[in-house]
């Protein structure tokens, strides 16, 4: 195995996201020792009893030794932790963070810069509906994009703990960017975050329709309203974050998803089987382009093992 990337990383927030880090980081060998740190007594607890780091009691003793302090907490908190965590690093370390939004984080980050730090905002286009630390797992980044978006105008020093930082999340498995903060938050708009927000009001128009339809919504979901609730079982604090702090890009794409779907609307009311057929098969092509990119799995049924489909005997 290679040199670690670190001699030691620390990871504030011990969920999803920075368990799996905790759990990649050991296994391939990108940093020496792992410090955890989660403002929960309950989260601290679970992550020492998991052995995915050494937890510390309090910010200041996780933080102190790390050559690079990943926070790893919802985008709302991202203030507060950040100007908590610098004044207790050491000098020439990098902040980082892993937050879904990033004018929000980079502005965070920047804030609570003492100038003997490197702040590097990123962001993993990995994830999945779980929360918590037993939700992580380490090959949760191996092919997936890392997205990075630092200062430009960072001195040699700063470009070398930029090359750093890319060297690490390679190391966990990871295909590196380097972005524009508020191209990364336009982009996303489109590519996740609206997609949660059309699955949260897809389940909840149909929850809201369960009372009426007694129970038939649950027992006759189909696929692609099952695939909606997976979506909208996400972390809602997460969400709530997302949503409050990618507000422009948001509305501007939500904006043209409203005009296309009136569109849609109109076709089927009169019956406009072209437009409908044009519109299936375009989308249709784009599917394809993403499992062409090795972005999706093209198997039968989204490649779903039995086991989801519940026909697995455990
Ligand atoms: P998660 O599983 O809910 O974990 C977040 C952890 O941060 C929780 O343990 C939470 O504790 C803790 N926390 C909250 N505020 C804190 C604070 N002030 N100080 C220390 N710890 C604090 O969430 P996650 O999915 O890992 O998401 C974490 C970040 O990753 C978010 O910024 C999100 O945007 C980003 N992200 C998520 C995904 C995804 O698919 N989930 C993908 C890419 C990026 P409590 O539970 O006690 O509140």
């Amino acid at each position: 195995m290679a040199d670690p990337v670190f001699e030691r990383i620390a990871i504030v927030g011990v969920g999803l996201i920075g368990s799996s880090i905790a759990r990649a980081a050991a296994e391939y060998g990108a940093a020496g020792s792992v410090a955890l740190y989660d403002m929960s007594d309950d989260v601290r607890t679970r992550a020492a009893a998991l052995g995915i780091g050494d937890v510390s009691e309090t910010l200041a003793d996780a933080v102190g030794a790390a050559d690079c302090v990943i926070l790893c907490v919802p985008v709302g908190a991202l203030d507060e932790v950040a100007a908590a965590t610098v004044p207790h690093m050491k000098a020439g370390a990098i902040l980082t963070d892993v937050g879904s939004v990033k004018k929000q984080a980079a502005a965070a980050l920047a804030a609570a810069d003492n100038g003997k730090i490197h702040a590097i905002p990123g962001h993993p286009i990995a994830g999945t509906e779980q929360s918590g630390p037993e939700a992580g797992f380490p090959t949760l980044f191996r092919n997936a994009w890392h997205i990075l978006t630092p200062r430009e105008d960072g001195d040699e020093a700063y470009t070398d703990a930029v090359a750093k930082l890319a060297a690490f999340w390679t190391a966990l498995g990871a295909k590196v960017e380097t972005m524009e903060a508020a191209r990364h938050d336009r982009v996303l708009a489109i590519t996740s975050h609206l997609p949660h927000l059309i699955a949260f009001n897809i389940v909840a128009t149909a929850f809201d329709m369960e009372t009426v339809e007694q129970g038939e919504v649950v027992k006759y979901s189909a696929g692609g309203f099952r695939d909606f609730t997976r979506i909208a079982a996400s972390d809602p604090v997460m969400w709530r974050d997302v949503f409050l702090n990618n507000k422009e890009a948001v509305l501007e794409c939500l904006g043209r998803f409203s005009e296309d779907l009136a569109a849609l609307q109109r076709a089927i009311r009169w019956g406009d089987g072209d437009m409908l057929m044009r519109e299936f098969s375009r989308a249709r092509t784009i599917r394809k382009a993403i499992i062409d990119a090795g972005q999706d799995s093209g198997a039968i049924n989204f490649g779903r093992n039995e086991a989801v489909n519940g026909k697995a005997k455990s």
